[in-house]
């Protein structure tokens, strides 16, 4: 496999995870992170607490005043600070419980709030090195700055964003306000820990990547050798038993995230007249035939299943909810290349299907079965439209797409 530093910030293409995977991924990742954000924000405050005490302790026995007046206001924001990071902390814990509850919780709120962290702990460190304490802390803080980023998130490509912007605020800050002599120090302080902190931050995110990958893997090999007969006889492709299993899987994974959960049923036109004059063996090869051309849009991450005598299924995500029609279309243009004679079909020379596309942006409300019926209906009006067509709900508008002309 080609390791593009590229691909680590899209770590579903490095492990070559399967869509319906992917979301899987995902959401294990979601989870550590909205975890992480309420223990390391639980952490950082007892922190900063635990300073504040320190710094104000002299001031408060009165000893070594010059030192402890200027400690006081010190220990008055380090305060202020921890105080607002345990509010922080406790937002993250109340998302999480959200979450569990099966509200629809976005993942770009959870890398926000992990970037808001971040920068609270990079200006606090800039602070206390640069302002408060001109002389030393520099190093100290710096290390405990890039450690803090650790436990956090998981993503190799984001975290090292993080240290280079914190690297480059901490030289700004220590160039405009220190001496050229402190600085320079600083500056090969800085030299020192930043590469250590990349190549550690660098294993261990790699390391948690493939440990969660190591786990679906794991999970789905427990669930092959449970469920032996996922696969549907005749065309290879998930029978509707895994489809059901699947469909659920996802609507629970993407809870998460802002992409649309889109389910298209694909029903054969007229193909009971297709077996009355063909025979019913010719009917088989023709689903062997249409299930292979579906097999084929499996490779680019869209899940398909034979979930009836002649009705297809199909499950992939959309970032744009108005561009599912697009992946329908692909698998009519697909079926339709096929040109298997159709004889006594009403509307065409050749075999047409009908689709049924159903674009969810799932949350606890779904549930499989409204998002099946959906689809079903969505199904139902392309018939009554008069076959060979596609209808979509759930998009900005519903969108029919009548087939091509008959011939
Ligand atoms: P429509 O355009 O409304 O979908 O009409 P249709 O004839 O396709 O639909 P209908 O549901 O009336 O018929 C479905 C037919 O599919 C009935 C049966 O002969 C055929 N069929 C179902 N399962 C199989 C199968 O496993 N093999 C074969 N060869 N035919 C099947
Ligand atoms: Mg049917
Ligand atoms: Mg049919």
């Amino acid at each position: 496999m080609k390791t593009n530093i590229l691909n680590l910030f899209n770590l579903w293409r490095y492990y070559k995870l399967k869509h319906t995977d992917y979301h899987r991924y995902m959401e294990k990742q979601f989870v550590q992170n909205l975890r992480s954000l309420w223990f390391m924000g639980l952490c950082l405050a007892a922190f900063l607490f635990i300073f504040a005490i320190m710094t104000a302790v002299p001031f408060i026995y009165n000893v070594h005043i010059v030192m402890a007046r200027r400690g006081i206001y010190i220990a008055a924001i380090t305060f202020v600070i921890a105080i607002g990071i345990m509010f922080f902390a406790f937002f993250s814990r109340h998302k999480y419980n959200q979450y569990r509850q099966g509200r629809h919780i976005s993942n770009k709120l959870i890398y926000s709030l992990i970037i808001i962290l971040y920068t609270i702990i990079m200006l606090s460190g800039i602070y206390l090195s640069v302002w408060s304490n001109p002389n030393g802390h520099a190093v100290i803080f710096m290390v405990f700055l890039i450690c803090a980023l650790f436990p956090i998130t998981s993503s190799p490509g984001f975290n090292l964003s993080l240290i280079a912007s914190a690297a480059i605020a901490f030289s700004i800050s220590a160039v405009l306000y220190k001496n050229p002599s402190e600085w320079i120090m600083d500056l090969l302080n800085l030299l020192t820990v930043v590469p250590v902190a990349v190549a550690s931050n660098w294993y261990i995110s790699l390391y948690k990547m493939s440990a969660t990958v190591n786990e679906i893997r794991l999970e789905e090999e427990r669930g092959n050798y449970r469920d032996e007969s996922t696969i549907d006889e005749l065309t290879q492709l998930k029978n509707r038993q895994n489809f059901m299993q699947t469909l659920q899987r996802c609507l629970v994974t993407t809870r998460f995230d802002d992409k649309f959960l889109c389910l298209a049923i694909i029903d054969i036109d007229y193909f009971k007249q297709y077996n009355d004059y063909y025979g019913h063996l010719q009917g088989d090869e023709c689903l062997r035939s249409i299930g292979e051309a579906l097999s084929n849009l499996q490779k680019t991450g869209i899940y398909a299943a034979r979930i009836g005598g002649e009705e297809f299924a199909l499950l992939w995500f959309e970032k744009d909810k108005n561009r599912a029609k697009d992946t329908a279309l692909i698998a009519q243009q697909n079926i339709w290349s096929l040109k298997i004679p159709h004889k006594t079909s009403e509307i065409s020379s050749y075999i047409t299907v009908s689709i049924g596309v159903q674009v969810t942006l799932c949350d606890a409300h779904n549930n499989t079965l409204m998002i099946y019926n959906a689809a079903d209906k969505a199904l139902y009006e392309a018939k009554e439209r008069g076959r060979n067509g596609i209808v979509v709900y759930g998009g900005d508008e519903k969108t029919y797409i009548p087939g091509k002309p008959k011939i």
